[in-house]
C-alpha cells in the first residue's frame, strides 16, 4: 500500500464489502463512519468526536483498505500520506507537507486523511536507534502534533494512521484527543482467509475443482495481501498456459511462489 505523498482527496468507491474478516474491527471503526455522516447526533448531546484513530497490526492485513473503506461508507474524500515519503526529505519540507494536507481536508471536510506507516514519522523522539538525530523527522512530526491539536473537535476532519510498531511510537501521539483510538487489524484465522479468497476470487474465472475450504487450509500465516497475490498470480499461471479456466493445480503452484517470494524477502530483512 504505498500511498502517495498525498491523494487529493479523492472519493474511493472501496466499502465494508471490500473488506473480509476483521469483524472487531470493522464494527469500533463503524462509529467513525457515523460520525463523519452524522456529526450533530454526537454534538447535540455535547459529546467531543474523536480525532484519529490508530489501526494496529502485521503488513498486508487490511489498515489500508480499511480506511478507503471508511471514506467510501461515509462518502467522503480520502486524503492519504505515508510516513515513509517524509524519511529523505529536505529540512521544512516534511513540516509543509502535513500542513498543506490539513488545509486541504479542512476544506474538503467532512474528510478523512490516512497516514500510513507512520512509526516512520511518529518514532518516540529523541531514541533514534544509534542513527545521527533526524530533526527534519521531528520537524514533521511536531508540526502533526500541532495539526491535531489546532482543529476543533467539530471539523469534520478524522486522521486514521496506520503501524505495524505501536510499541515504538512517540506517546505524544497517543494522547487524548490525538489518537486515543487504538483498532487491532489482525492476521485472518482460517475462516477469514476463506473470507478474503471468496472476495479475490470473485473477478477470476475458475475450475470446478477450486474448493475455497481447501485453499483457506493450505494458506496458515498468509495476510490479505498474501492472498490477493496468489488469487492473481493463479490467474496468470493459468493464463501462461493458455487456460480457459484457473485451476486448482494453479493455486498450488502460486502458493509456492509466494513462500518463495516470502522466504527470500525474510532472508534479506534478517
Ligand atoms: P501495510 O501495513 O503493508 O501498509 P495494510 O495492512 O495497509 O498493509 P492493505 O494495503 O490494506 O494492507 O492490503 C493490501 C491489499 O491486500 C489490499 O488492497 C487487498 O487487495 C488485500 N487485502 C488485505 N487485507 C484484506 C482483507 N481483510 N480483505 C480483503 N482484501 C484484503
Amino acid at each position: 500500500s504505498r500511498a502517495q505523498v498525498y491523494d487529493n482527496g479523492k472519493s474511493t468507491n472501496v466499502t465494508f464489502k471490500d473488506v473480509a474478516g476483521l469483524q472487531g474491527a470493522k464494527e469500533e471503526i463503524e462509529e467513525i463512519v457515523e460520525f463523519l455522516k452524522n456529526p450533530k447526533k454526537y454534538t447535540e448531546l455535547g459529546a467531543k468526536i474523536p480525532k484519529g484513530a490508530l489501526l494496529v497490526g502485521p503488513p498486508g492485513t487490511g489498515k489500508t483498505l480499511l480506511a478507503k473503506a471508511v471514506a467510501g461508507e461515509a462518502k467522503v474524500p480520502f486524503f492519504s500520506l505515508s510516513g515513509s515519503d517524509f524519511v529523505e526529505m529536505f529540512v521544512g519540507v516534511g513540516a509543509s507537507r502535513v500542513r498543506d494536507l490539513f488545509k486541504q481536508a479542512k476544506e474538503k471536510s467532512p474528510s478523512i486523511i490516512f497516514i500510513d506507516e507512520i512509526d516512520a514519522i511518529g518514532r518516540a523522539r529523541g531514541k533514534n536507534g544509534g542513527f545521527s538525530s533526524n530533526d527534519e523527522r521531528e520537524n514533521t512530526l511536531n508540526q502533526l502534533l500541532t495539526e491535531m491539536d489546532g482543529f476543533g473537535t467539530n471539523s469534520g476532519v478524522i486522521i486514521l494512521a496506520a503501524t505495524n510498531r505501536a510499541d515504538i511510537l512517540d506517546k505524544a501521539l497517543m494522547r487524548a484527543g490525538r489518537f486515543d483510538r487504538q483498532i487491532y487489524v489482525d492476521m485472518p484465522d482460517i475462516n477469514e482467509r476463506k473470507e478474503i479468497f471468496q472476495v479475490h476470487l470473485k473477478p477470476l474465472k475458475l475450475s470446478k475443482d477450486i474448493d475455497i475450504d481447501f485453499l483457506a487450509k493450505q494458506t496458515p500465516g498468509f495476510s490479505g495481501a498474501d492472498i490477493a497475490n496468489i488469487c492473481n498470480e493463479a490467474a496468470l499461471i493459468a493464463a501462461r498456459k493458455d487456460k480457459k479456466e484457473v485451476e486448482k493445480q494453479d493455486f498450488l503452484d502460486a502458493v509456492d511462489r509466494i513462500i518463495g517470494g516470502l522466504e527470500k524477502k525474510n532472508k534479506i530483512i534478517t
